[in-house]
C-alpha cells in the first residue's frame, strides 16, 4: 500500500488527490492535510461570494474527499509550529505540499502601512470568514476607495464594495461582513493599473461583471485608454496579433469608453478603471490613509512603463493592495527567494541539486500565484505523474500504519470528514436563524465547537 499525504486541501490538493487515486497504483491511500478545520482552500475562502458558479467547483472536489481511500485531516498544521517535513516522511511515503501563496506582495511605498491600507487579502478573508481574519473588519465608513492592481483580485474587490450588500444575502456570506456592507458609504472604487489595458490581467468575464452591476455606472477615459498603443493599433508588441483576452478586454472597455453607463437613481456608486499610474506614495491625514499619489507612466516600448514626471493625487480613505500573492517558505523545505516557490523538477522537490523522490509539490507553491482553478489539474497530474513514477522506490519503506492515532499521541485533534459536516450543520443552523441559507462560521472557536461537538 502506498501512504501519502498531501498537505493542503484547496484545488490543488484535492486535483493532486484525485490524480492519485486515477493512477496505476492499485492500493493508494490518501491523507489530505489542511491547517483549516475547513477544507477547499481558496474556493472556499478566496472565490468570492457573488461567484456562485465557481463557489459550485466545492461538490466536484467533495466528491474526490468522500472517496474511501481518501481521509480529510484538518486542524493539522505543517511547518512553522506544526508538523515538519521529516516527521511528514516518518508517517507517509510520499508527501505531496499544496499549500497556495499564504503571502501577499507588498507595495513598497511610503504609508503603505496606515491604518486604512490593506492588502485585499485581508479584505477577501474578511467577507470570506477566513477564522484568521482581522477581527475588527472592515467598517466601509470611506466614501472613496483605491483598488491597486488590475488582476483579478483588484476586480473581486472592487465589486464587491460597488455591489455593496446587493445579491449577497443568498449568499454564504458572514453576518458581520453582509451588515458592513449594507452600510457601507463607500461611492467611488478607482481601479487603478501602473501599466496600459492591454497588460491587465483580469479576464474578460470578470471585467464585464463590473458593467453589470445594478448599483454601479463605470467610468474609463477614452484618451487614458488611448495611450496604450495596443488599444489603437490591436497589435502586440512585435506586430504579432494581440492574444485574444486582450482584445476582448480592450473590446469591452472601448465600449464603456463611446458608452458611459449615465447616472440614474439606484446607481449610486461609481467605479473609475484608470491605467498608466504607478504608485508612488499613499498619503496620511490626522494619522490615516487621506490618498494615494501616483505618477504618471508611458509606455517604454519594450512591454514596461517609465515615469513622466507628472504626479497625480487621488483621495482614498479605503486603500486595498491588490498587485499579487507570494509564495512563503516552509520550515524543512527548500524555497527560492526569488520566486517565492520551491525549487522542483516535474514536482518533485530539488534539495542541494537534485530531486528528491518522496517529497513533491503542486498548484502555487510549484508554480507562482497564476492561472485559473482548472490550471491546478495538469498541474497536479504532471507532479502525480512524477510520483508513481517513484512508487515502487519509496513503497519499501517502513512507515506509521496510524498516523491520524500518532498525531493524536502527539495531542493534536485532527478534524475528519464527520467533523467538517458538523461545521456544515452548525453553518445551515446558523442561516436558519438568521432567516437565509448557509452561513459561514467567521472564527476558530466556532469551528472547532461545531467539528468537536462540544464546547472548548
Ligand atoms: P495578478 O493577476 O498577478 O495581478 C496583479 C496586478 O498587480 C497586476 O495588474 C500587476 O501589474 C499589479 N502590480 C504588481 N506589483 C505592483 C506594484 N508594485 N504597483 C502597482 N501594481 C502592481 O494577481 P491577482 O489579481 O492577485 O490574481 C492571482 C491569480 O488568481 C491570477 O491567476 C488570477 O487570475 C487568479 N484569480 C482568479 C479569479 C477569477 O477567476 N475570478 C479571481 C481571483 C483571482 P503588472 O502586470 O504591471 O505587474
Amino acid at each position: 500500500m502506498l501512504r501519502v499525504a498531501v498537505v493542503g486541501s484547496g484545488p490543488s490538493g484535492v486535483y493532486t488527490a484525485q490524480a492519485l487515486l486515477q493512477s496505476r497504483v492499485p492500493d493508494v491511500r490518501v491523507h489530505v492535510l489542511d491547517r483549516l478545520p475547513t477544507p477547499y482552500g481558496l474556493v472556499r475562502y478566496g472565490v468570492a461570494p457573488d461567484h456562485e458558479k465557481i463557489k459550485s467547483l466545492q461538490s466536484s472536489l467533495r466528491a474526490v474527499l468522500e472517496d474511501d481511500r481518501i481521509t480529510f485531516v484538518g486542524n493539522v498544521g505543517v511547518g512553522a509550529g506544526g508538523l515538519s517535513p521529516d516527521r511528514l516522511k516518518e508517517m507517509y511515503h510520499a508527501v505531496v505540499y499544496c499549500v497556495g501563496a499564504a503571502a501577499d506582495r507588498p507595495l513598497d511605498v511610503p504609508g503603505e502601512g496606515l491604518p486604512g491600507s490593506f492588502s485585499a487579502t485581508e479584505f477577501v478573508s474578511w467577507y470570506s470568514a477566513h477564522p484568521d481574519a482581522a477581527p475588527d473588519g472592515f467598517a466601509l465608513l470611506a466614501r472613496s476607495a483605491v483598488v491597486v492592481g488590475v488582476g483579478n483580485v483588484a476586480v473581486d474587490v472592487a465589486r464587491i464594495l460597488a455591489r455593496g450588500a446587493d445579491g449577497l444575502r443568498g449568499t454564504d456570506v458572514p453576518r458581520a461582513a453582509l451588515d458592513a456592507l449594507v452600510a457601507s458609504r463607500v461611492r467611488e472604487v478607482h481601479i487603478v493599473g501602473r501599466r496600459g489595458p492591454s497588460q491587465a490581467r483580469f479576464t474578460t468575464k470578470e471585467l464585464r461583471e463590473l458593467g453589470a452591476l445594478p448599483g454601479a455606472r463605470i467610468a474609463v477615459d477614452g484618451s487614458e485608454l488611448a495611450l496604450d498603443p495596443a488599444y489603437a493599433a490591436a497589435v502586440g508588441l512585435t506586430g504579432t496579433p494581440l492574444p485574444a483576452v486582450v482584445r476582448r478586454n480592450l473590446d469591452v472597455l472601448r465600449g464603456w469608453a463611446a458608452d458611459p453607463r449615465p447616472a440614474a437613481p439606484g446607481r449610486e456608486r461609481r467605479i473609475r478603471l484608470r491605467f498608466f499610474l504607478r504608485p508612488v506614495e499613499l498619503l496620511e491625514r490626522d494619522g490615516r490613509v487621506a490618498g494615494v499619489r501616483f505618477a504618471r507612466t508611458a509606455p517604454d516600448g519594450a512591454g514596461g512603463v517609465r515615469d513622466t514626471g507628472v504626479y497625480e493625487d487621488i483621495e482614498a480613505q479605503l486603500v486595498l493592495r491588490a498587485v499579487g500573492y507570494r509564495g512563503t517558505p516552509l520550515p524543512g523545505l527548500p524555497f527560492d527567494p526569488v520566486r517565492g516557490t520551491v525549487p522542483h523538477l516535474a514536482g518533485r522537490v530539488v534539495r542541494d541539486g537534485t530531486a528528491s523522490p518522496g517529497e513533491y509539490v503542486a498548484g502555487w507553491i510549484k508554480r507562482g500565484p497564476t492561472g485559473v482553478i482548472g490550471s491546478n489539474r495538469s498541474c497536479a497530474k504532471e507532479t502525480v505523474a512524477s510520483l508513481i513514477e517513484d512508487a515502487p522506490l519509496l513503497v519499501g519503506r517502513e512507515v506509521a500504519t496510524d498516523p491520524l492515532g500518532a498525531l493524536r499521541g502527539q495531542g493534536l485533534r485532527p478534524v475528519e470528514w464527520d467533523g467538517w459536516l458538523s461545521i456544515e450543520r452548525a453553518e445551515a443552523a446558523l442561516g436558519r436563524s438568521l432567516g437565509r441559507g448557509p452561513v459561514k462560521i467567521p472564527d476558530w472557536s466556532g469551528l472547532l465547537e461545531a467539528a468537536h461537538g462540544e464546547p472548548l
